[in-house]
């Protein structure tokens, strides 16, 4: 087994959507910065990625590149899902904790778990989201995001020693 662990801020701004979990949650702020801002999804990523020491989101899709301006963070996160597939593992469980001051993501609890589940590709009950204000911390402008994931080993050895029988014949 292998375990994985995810954070991640982004600040408020004015005149964006707010994307948390892969969906649009209504609020008058989006989350500004790297791509789409998505918070939670980076913080998804980066755990996935850690788990299996790959590089991290910001080495393969640097902030610096236009080509990730406001890109879709799902591109991120089934990049890490297949890299995890790649080095022998599937996900076992999710667990997250959102930090923000508003908007209260009570409300949309069970729609960013089905959605984070989805493209996952885990069942509902592996993917465990807590959401709390950031009391005492003065950070009323930032959304953040810790994640920590569980990543079992897959019988993939089987097909590697396949694929390294055959190229070995084709030498
Ligand atoms: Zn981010």
């Amino acid at each position: 087994m292998r375990i994985g662990y995810g954070f991640d801020s982004h600040e408020f701004r004015t005149g964006i959507p707010l994307k948390i979990g892969g969906i649009e949650l209504p609020h008058s702020k989006g989350l500004g910065g790297h791509s789409d801002g998505d918070v939670l999804l980076h913080a998804i990523t980066d755990a996935l990625l850690g788990a299996i020491a790959a590089p991290d989101i910001g080495a393969l899709f640097p902030p610096s590149d236009p080509k990730w301006k406001g890109a879709d963070s799902v591109i991120f996160l089934r990049e890490a899902l297949d890299r995890v597939r790649v080095a022998g593992y599937r996900l076992a469980n999710i667990d997250a904790s959102l930090i923000l001051a508003a908007p209260k993501i009570g409300p949309h609890t069970a729609a960013i778990r089905k959605r984070v589940a989805e493209l996952l590709g885990v069942p509902g009950d592996c993917v465990g989201l807590k959401a709390k204000t950031p009391e005492g911390l003065n950070l009323e402008n930032a959304a953040i995001a810790h994640v920590v994931v569980l990543l079992e080993k897959t019988r993939t050895r089987k097909k590697r020693t396949r694929a390294k029988k055959k190229s070995r014949r084709s030498r």
